[in-house]
């Protein structure tokens, strides 16, 4: 059943290991941990070769870069040996070299860089500075964001870095910090939630394309499982990263060839919905 402008999409965890420590980090110290092996990333690249049409594989972590194989394995293998879309979510923290590679292996390719601003370990300037070169060497056909976590100490860095990033003519999209607690989201005060509405344009009623504000799509028809998944560091794949967290919708595993993807939407059955790729490729129906 395929209907809409659905973007087929794989949330691909690369690898578990990042560069980084981010005290707001979702993902746990100890499960931020594992390099894929060449043996592993080949079964991968085998699974996403199999899949039927053009698909977007969206690359994440930990930090993707921070993966050894990942410019010599990875983005070569996804290019040459697929038909698909490649996007990736990094911190931009690789060195420029390594950037300028990656544009080139992409070229044409690329669908979407999310860049990560990480207030914690970067100056916004130098940040901004890089992300203005990088946006410039991927071309015009790809898009390019600049995504940051409103971490509730920060918000008037965070409303600086808005601007500095948006005069720069990049785009900016504000996340919702998400917590391990079962609403999900930081409970935000009563002085925060104001700034948290208009960074992210919530008081304006803007859509996931404008922000993470983790809404609620409960009830709703939902594609994930179908023309939507997420793939872990060892091929585990789950229709959402929600399920994935109830230890439900598992859908097989990609190396051992037992992936069953659903052949129709279900409704969704989470109170929030964490992340913005399966709103922004379509995969979210009418109730
Ligand atoms: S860069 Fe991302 S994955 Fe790495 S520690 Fe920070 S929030 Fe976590
Ligand atoms: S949480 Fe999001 S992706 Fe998962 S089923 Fe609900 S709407 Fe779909």
């Amino acid at each position: 059943m395929r209907v809409g402008n659905r973007q087929p999409t794989v949330e691909w965890q690369v690898c578990g290991v990042c560069n980084y420590d981010c005290s707001y980090c979702i993902q746990s110290r100890s499960s931020r941990t594992g390099q894929p092996e060449a043996g592993t990333v080949e079964g991968l690249l085998g699974f996403f070769g199999r899949l039927p049409g053009r698909w977007e594989i969206k690359m994440s972590g930990g930090e993707p870069f921070a993966a050894d194989l990942f410019m010599t394995h990875v983005v070569p293998g996804l290019v040459e040996r697929t038909v698909h879309t490649v996007s990736v979510l990094t911190n931009l923290s690789a060195p420029m070299p390594v950037l300028e590679r990656f544009a080139a292996a992409t070229r044409g390719r690329l669908g979407i860089m999310s860049a990560s601003l990480h207030l914690e370990r970067v100056r916004v300037r130098d940040f901004v500075d890089k992300a203005v070169a990088m946006r410039g060497l991927i071309g015009p056909g790809a898009q390019f964001v600049v995504n940051t976590v409103l971490v509730p100490s920060r918000l008037p860095e965070i409303e600086e870095a808005g601007r500095m990033v948006e005069s720069a003519g990049l785009r900016f999209f504000p996340q919702v910090m998400k917590v391990k607690t079962p609403a999900g989201v930081f409970p935000y005060d009563e002085e925060d939630r104001p700034r948290v509405d208009a960074l992210t344009g919530s008081a304006d009623r803007y859509g996931p394309l404008r922000a993470n504000t983790a809404p609620s799509y409960h009830g709703r028809p939902c594609w994930a499982g179908v023309e939507y998944f997420t793939v872990t560091q060892t091929g585990d794949a789950w229709a959402c990263r929600s399920a994935k967290r109830e230890k439900e919708g598992f859908l097989g595993n990609a190396l051992d060839g037992s992936v069953r993807l659903r052949d129709d939407p279900e409704p969704c059955s989470y109170r929030m919905c964490p992340c913005t790729v399966p709103a922004n490729r379509g995969m979210i129906g009418e109730e």
